[in-house]
């Protein structure tokens, strides 16, 4: 089969790989339908990860359900299956807490949590940018998709990741309705939070970021669009919240953010979030943070701290989460939302390509080129 393999850094190709096999009698195969590039994808790309060259990207994964092993009792041939990116046992003793982000069986590390398709440090599975996807415990990893489900494909392939991960980030916020909420990062996680927000009730919704485009996508679902770089962040979000900062905020960009002039700072977001964010508010950080980077242009950032404003946020008695999102705790619900008209995801989709284009998909990217918002891969479309 055809697979989008990592060579290097900003090097990747469209290869012929073996394809997977039922390995175990509770694992499926899913041919893929929809599979999507994911800014944190782009962390593997650039090399700032230790994922191994010749290994296939992909975690955000929708198909068809081609293979069964014996074992799997529930879902069948023919099924259309949204597969979370966490990829958990269901019965260790997160799985069973609903903590599947923090799986230990399929976790091969030792004293490590969590496990995803085609992800650094997250176990040896295979992506799914490629023609067919090995899928373990099959009955467990896979949501089945309504009668729908190719009409609103481009919608149920956020479930995989983005949208569960939005939600997460404004469920650990603690947000309520009729509270006002800042996000930073306008990317497509950031995006998944603000409709996340505007669903679950939020007052005003603020979207930091400096891209024309996403911030045209964040004001096209009611929120307001704040572009840093045509002033501070923090006093936008504070005359906007009559000088008393947004009640909660969300992080959605992670340990590579950077100012508008592209210098490195990882603690930029999270002190403005302390800022921004008024005493006693809640922050939820989903962008990705990680233990060490040798690839820092920071001291600290190298050994994966950041500089952190925390006697400020102590100071103000806020809330902080963090993580990965479980998504099988929030998936059929937003499955449901997506069925019933309530909720469309894919408006922030803007390329739909072949996997051959996938090298090209990653450049543009990557690059943040304008228009570039989210790229979906169709395996099954012919090369161009
Ligand atoms: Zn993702
Ligand atoms: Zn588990």
């Amino acid at each position: 089969m055809k697979a989008v393999v990592y060579n290097g850094p900003r090097d990747v190709s469209v290869d012929n790989v073996p394809d997977p096999e039922i390995k175990r009698p509770t694992d499926l195969i899913v041919k893929m339908t929809t599979t999507n590039i994911c800014g944190s994808d782009l962390h593997m790309y650039e090399g700032r990860t230790d994922f191994e060259k010749g290994r296939i990207f992909g975690h955000e994964n929708l198909g068809e359900v081609v293979e069964i092993g014996n074992g799997v009792d529930k879902i069948k041939v023919g099924d259309m299956v949204a597969l979370p990116f966490n990829i958990g046992c269901g019965h260790c003793r997160n799985c069973e807490t609903t903590f599947t982000n923090y799986c230990i069986t399929m976790q091969p590390n030792e004293g490590m949590a969590g496990a995803a398709y085609g992800f650094a440090a997250m176990g040896p599975y295979d992506g799914g940018q490629a023609e067919y996807l090995h899928v373990p415990y099959g009955d467990f990893n896979c949501l089945r998709l309504p009668e729908d489900a190719r009409e609103k494909e481009n919608d149920y392939a956020m479930l995989s990741d983005i949208f569960p991960t939005g939600w997460h980030a404004v469920e650990m916020s603690g947000m309520k309705p009729g509270e006002s909420i800042v996000i930073y990062g306008g990317g497509p996680v950031g995006l998944m939070a603000a409709l996340s927000a505007s669903i679950k009730g939020a007052e005003k919704i603020m979207v930091v970021d400096r891209h024309p485009d996403r911030l045209r996508l964040a004001e096209e679902i009611g929120a307001i669009p704040i572009d840093d770089s045509k002033g501070d962040p923090v006093e936008q979000v504070l005359n906007h919240t009559d000088g008393v900062g947004a009640d909660r905020g969300c992080e959605c960009v992670g340990y590579q953010a950077h100012d508008p002039q592209g210098q490195e700072n990882p603690n930029l977001t999270m002190n403005s979030l302390v800022q921004s964010v008024k005493f006693i508010g809640g922050i939820g950080s989903v962008g990705v943070f990680l233990p060490q980077d040798p690839g820092s242009s920071d001291e600290l950032g190298k050994q994966g701290q950041i500089a952190f404003d925390y006697g400020l946020h102590w100071l103000k008695g806020q809330t902080l989460g963090n993580g990965q999102a479980p998504v099988k705790r929030y998936n059929r619900q937003l499955r449901a939302l997506i069925h019933a008209g309530k909720a469309k995801p894919s408006w922030i989709v803007s390329h739909e390509l072949p996997l051959d284009k996938a090298p090209d998909a990653y450049r543009h990217f990557d690059a943040r080129e304008d228009g570039w918002t989210k790229v979906v891969l169709k395996p099954q479309l012919a090369a161009s």
